[in-house]
């Protein structure tokens, strides 16, 4: 079936828009992408500074798991365009992945412009045009049909602020706040630990919130914490925070050791050792390591659950993602706005949230795909 004589309007050119707009032109869809910015893909772009971690190799069923109360709506999704899709798409644009030992996938350049180059190609072979530097207000577009792909309001500088939240509640869309997620978080560090630790990480750490432990790392910021482990606990530490007003999480300075095994290295005799000189010889802590313990006025005693008091979410803008957006009640099944007719939505700007570990991506173009069928569906019932 050609659809030639149909047209479908993009509205925002990063993986969910992109990639609807590939299977749309491949079925035969003139295709438009606006963006407002000069250029596209920007945030896919400095994602790969991070080695564009696309998928994750773990078991589909745990990996769904990974969507928390979005799992459900997103489970027929991404069974459909499963992380094995993504990694064979990623390859046929010349760009093979590997599994990281973390069980994380990631292209063998670690990059995403040599991926967005051959893709951009492939979009202009079938002849998908685009509208640079074109900021959606609102408007109807001159299509048969519009494809919303926004993103979310982490890092606006790269082009998505979340300034359609207004346009979209304006017409009655019902949405979640947007908020950051995979984000650090603020701490009242004394100015002396401030002054020294800026900027250090905190390596081979377990962080604890609730009943989740979490092992990796986390950098000390002038006005807080950031990082991987932080990141993973950071859904529930931002949604703690707004009930509450604060969450403690616990940190592990020695995972590897058992408290008994803690409580022997404590009991041996000091000698001269000064305590601070004792942590760093016996035990091997580091320099902020050891001065965290002083900052937080905890005994050494408490060096497996040395307790952090976390006061906000780092701001959005500073966020790796963002949580909330369009409700996922406001779609039908074809991913097309209800109150809105013709009007599709996709990615980021969906109310969904996952952690990092490639399930943000995989999401994402997942979703894109998903409304490119609907699109698709859509099309051929409004014409026959
Ligand atoms: C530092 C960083 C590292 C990341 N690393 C990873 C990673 O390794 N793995 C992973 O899975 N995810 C990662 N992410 C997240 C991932 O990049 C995003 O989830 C993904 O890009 C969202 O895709 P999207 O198409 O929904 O939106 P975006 O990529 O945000 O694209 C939306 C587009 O819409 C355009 N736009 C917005 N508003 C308008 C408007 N009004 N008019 C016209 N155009 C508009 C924007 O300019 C933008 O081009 C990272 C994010 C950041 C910030």
């Amino acid at each position: 079936m050609s659809k030639w004589q149909k047209s479908v309007a993009v509205v925002g050119g990063g993986p969910a828009g992109l990639f609807a707009a590939e299977i749309l032109s491949r079925a035969g869809v003139r295709v438009t992408v606006h963006d407002r910015m000069a250029t596209t893909g920007r945030k896919l772009l400095m994602a790969g500074r991070g080695g564009l971690n696309l998928t994750h190799s773990e078991p589909l069923e745990t990996f769904l798991g990974r969507y928390g109360s979005a799992e459900a709506f997103l489970t027929p999704v991404i069974q459909a365009f499963p992380p094995a899709a993504l990694r064979d798409w990623a390859a046929g644009l010349g760009q093979q992945t590997f599994v990281g030992s973390s069980g994380r996938v990631f292209p063998q350049s670690l990059k995403a412009s040599p991926l967005l180059r051959a893709w951009l190609r492939r979009l202009g072979e079938q002849s998908v045009e685009f509208r640079l530097g074109s900021e959606w207000r609102g408007e109807s577009l001159d299509a048969d049909a519009t494809l919303l792909a926004l993103g979310g309001a982490s890092y606006p500088r790269l082009g998505s602020d979340g300034s359609w939240t207004g346009i979209l509640a304006a017409k009655g869309i019902v949405l979640s706040p947007l908020r950051p997620a995979n984000c650090g978080f603020k701490v009242q560090w004394s100015h002396l630990f401030k002054e020294r630790f800026q900027g250090q990480p905190l390596k081979s750490i377990a962080l604890s919130f609730t009943d989740r432990i979490v092992r990796g790392e986390a950098m000390i910021t002038a006005d807080g914490i950031e990082g991987g482990a932080v990141y993973a606990l950071s859904s529930a530490l931002r949604d703690a925070i707004a009930a509450d007003g604060q969450a403690i999480i616990e940190i592990d300075l020695c995972p590897d050791r058992s408290p008994d095994d803690l409580a022997k290295a404590l009991a041996r005799p000091r000698g001269a050792l000064s305590q601070s000189n004792f942590l760093r010889k016996v035990l091997r802590l580091s320099p902020l390591a050891i001065n965290l313990l002083r900052e937080t006025g905890q005994p050494a005693e408490k060096l497996k659950s040395l307790p952090l008091t976390l006061t906000a979410p780092q701001s959005i803008e500073r966020a790796i993602s963002s949580a909330g957006g369009i409700q996922l009640s406001e779609l039908d099944e074809n991913f097309m706005i209800k109150r809105l007719p013709g009007i599709f939505a996709a990615g980021e700007m969906l109310d969904w949230e996952a952690p990092t570990g490639g399930y943000l991506l995989q999401a994402v173009f997942a979703s894109g795909a998903a409304a490119a069928r609907g699109i698709l569906r859509w099309l051929d019932g409004v014409t026959s």
